[in-house]
């Protein structure tokens, strides 16, 4: 550790722009195994980690640097998803630059950022290659049940913090696809699709169950819902778009930004012909 000194702060190769121009997939490659732990390696392990202070999970980032620079991978990925859901998901879209390597005391003192979100991402990636990420199966399960209502990463992580404690988890979202916004809000270019449904591939098969194109309000009244359940989770996002208050604002063809999102990114998906559960099934 502590090769900050001699070792240069670097980031993942951009993949060739050529290739990025035809398939509006993510702009950064993985990092390589060496380079992974290069870089872990330029952590100070500092006694009172400010990475940590300012990461909205606490993740215990310097012990899972500590043990990629030891190539300790399997352990590193158990510290990693101890405190986070979906530490690929961060890795690639949680603003690092004003959180963790925004305060890291390396970057502060005019070395660099260690990478963080890059490793985060490696050692995640590293984790579903090598088969480490096994469905949940509940030591003991139990006979409650529990609605939640949004399956964006907020319903998606309650889903799977219940799962894992035996309840039987129903999971119902107003859209087709499993993943909120992290499908139909966040572009190709940061966040594959895949990623995503990957996770909600995973959680499907720990035995939580889907309710796709079910809203509440429409397809069911909350009352409902809390008749057939033990508990209800509303997780449901914020939707309310801000008014572009300028000169033009209201003219034909401005339109909200996230309508227009909805739109591109369902039609990349319906492009591409897979839906929630299909990565797993192969199609
Ligand atoms: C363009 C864009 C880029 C972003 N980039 C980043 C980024 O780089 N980094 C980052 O950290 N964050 C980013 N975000 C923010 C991030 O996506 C959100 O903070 C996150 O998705 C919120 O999670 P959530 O589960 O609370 O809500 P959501 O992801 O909004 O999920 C809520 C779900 O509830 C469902 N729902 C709502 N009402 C009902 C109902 N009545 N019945 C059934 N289902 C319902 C919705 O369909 C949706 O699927 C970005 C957001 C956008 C729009
Ligand atoms: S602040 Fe930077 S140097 Fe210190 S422990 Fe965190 S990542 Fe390592």
């Amino acid at each position: 550790m502590l090769k900050f000194i001699s070792r240069e702060r670097e980031t993942p190769a951009k993949r060739d722009p050529g290739a990025r121009a035809r398939d509006f997939g993510e702009i950064y490659k993985a990092f390589a195994k060496d380079r992974a732990a290069a870089q872990a390696s330029r952590c100070s392990q500092c006694g009172v980690p400010f990475c940590v202070d300012h990461c909205p999970l606490g993740n215990d980032i310097p012990d899972w640097l500590k043990l990629v620079a030891e190539d300790r991978l399997e352990e590193a990925y158990a510290v990693s998803s101890a405190t986070n859901n979906m530490p690929e998901v961060c890795g690639r879209i949680c603003p690092q630059d004003r959180l963790c390597e925004g305060s890291c005391v390396i970057e502060q003192s005019g070395h660099g950022t260690v990478t963080i979100g890059s490793v985060e991402q490696y050692i995640t990636e590293t984790a579903w290659e090598k088969g480490w990420i096994k469905p949940l199966r509940p030591a003991h399960e139990r006979t409650q049940s529990v609605g939640i209502i949004g399956a964006g990463p907020a319903g998606l992580a309650a889903a799977e913090e219940l799962r894992r404690d035996g309840f039987q988890v129903k999971v119902y979202d107003r859209h087709d696809r499993a993943g909120g916004l992290l499908i139909y809000g966040i572009p190709n270019f940061k966040l594959e699709k895949q990623v995503v449904t990957r996770r909600t591939d995973y959680l499907e098969d720990s035995g939580v169950e889907f309710a796709p194109n079910f809203e509440i309000g429409r397809d069911a009244t909350l009352n409902e819902l809390q008749a057939q359940h033990d508990a209800v989770l509303i997780a449901t996002g914020v939707y309310k778009a801000r008014d572009l208050v300028c000169p033009g604002g209201g003219n034909q063809g401005v339109i909200a930004a996230l309508d227009y999102l909805i739109a591109s990114n369902r039609k990349g998906l319906d492009a591409s012909g897979r839906g929630c559960g299909d990565a797993r099934r192969g199609r």
